[in-house]
């Protein structure tokens, strides 16, 4: 496992100084739901020193180290960012406040920063979204930010299979840390998990099952699922994989088929919103139908009715069937 880890950790370009300590990633506007009605809401990325796990070594399929500043931001720096990003904030009902690594790491944003930028936000929204790793949540922690907003943990589990967890994603945690922090959430405030479709070395079926096993696991303690059709990023594993046509992104069609089995498993809230859909490094089909699937599954997620999947067709369908039959076959 130790070359795995060095191998993701020698595909970064690092570039330390790169970026202006005081300017935030990005924002913008999207579609979400809340108590089942859709409304806007308002995403902001900070620019932190980064994902503790990605600076020690990373997931397979995650570059959001690119976009790091690499070293300690200040709380004052922090706190500009946001108040800059803010100036863009129109009344949405969620917040939702990316680091592009863990809100709770206090070695990203410091707990004085965290209670904060909640507590300011509180104020001004109905319900906002931070994202963690399972080992920054305590309850102790979990009950001060909920008293400072309605907030929402999101926690990226990937697969409930720790074999996939290790040597496929190198994710740095088993399930068992997963579930531990799931249930401390779930005592306090609600969860939502992020879910990988296709993580490197499944093929395209594993990858299927493995997402839907997953749904199976994390819906027992998540009030939203959220499946993420890797996407090929820059200085990745996943890409160096890909540049050499080892890795093929999942298509379309494994997207839909996890949805409509995931939502006889599960009551949660089934999204999904693949990065970069429809592109040779997103999930996509033959290109031509992708974006009346890309279509469908949005309005799926927003509206958690099945039958925007029904009669949906293209010939690119029977390839992949084909795929899925023989990917993987040995005599
Ligand atoms: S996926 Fe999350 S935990 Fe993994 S390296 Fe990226 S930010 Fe860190
Ligand atoms: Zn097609």
């Amino acid at each position: 496992m130790k070359q795995f880890e060095e191998k993701i950790r020698n595909l970064r370009e690092y570039q330390k100084g790169k970026y202006n300590p005081k300017q935030y990633v990005s924002s913008w506007s999207e579609k979400e739901l809340i108590d089942g009605k859709i409304v806007d809401a308002f995403v902001i990325i900070l620019r932190t020193r980064g994902c503790s796990w990605a600076l020690k070594s990373g997931c397979s399929v995650c570059g959001y180290i690119n976009d790091a500043a690499l070293e300690n931001v200040s709380d004052k720096d922090l706190f500009y960012q946001f108040s800059e990003a803010m100036k863009k904030f129109n009344a949405q009902k969620i917040v939702k406040i990316f680091t592009s690594g863990s809100f709770l790491d206090e070695n990203e944003v410091s707990k004085v920063m965290q209670e904060k930028i909640c507590g300011t936000l509180g104020k001004k929204t109905k319900k906002v979204i931070v994202e963690s790793r399972p080992d920054f949540v305590n309850e102790e922690k979990m009950k001060k930010l909920s008293h400072l907003c309605n907030i929402e943990i999101a926690v990226g589990l990937e697969s409930a299979n720790d074999n996939v967890l290790e040597y496929s994603i190198n994710k740095g945690f088993k399930l068992k840390d997963y579930i531990r922090a799931a249930k401390t959430v779930k005592n306090v405030c609600s969860l939502k998990t992020y879910i990988l479709l296709k993580p490197p070395f499944l093929t395209e079926k594993e990858g299927i099952k493995d997402a839907i096993n997953t749904v199976k696991i994390a819906g027992k303690y998540s009030s939203t699922i959220s499946l993420n059709p890797v996407n090929i990023q820059k200085n990745t594993f996943v890409e160096f994989l890909w540049k050499r046509n080892e890795y093929r992104t999942p298509w379309l069609w494994s997207a839909v088929e996890v949805l409509k089995e995931s939502k006889k498993l599960t009551d949660a809230h089934l999204m999904c919103s693949p990065t970069g859909g429809g592109t040779r490094r997103g999930a996509h089909n033959c290109l031509r139908c992708d974006k009346k699937i890309l279509s469908a599954v949005q309005d799926f997620s927003l509206t958690q009715n099945l039958s925007v999947f029904d009669n949906l067709y293209c010939e690119c369908k029977e390839e992949w069937l084909d795929m899925l039959e023989v990917e993987g076959f040995q005599c």
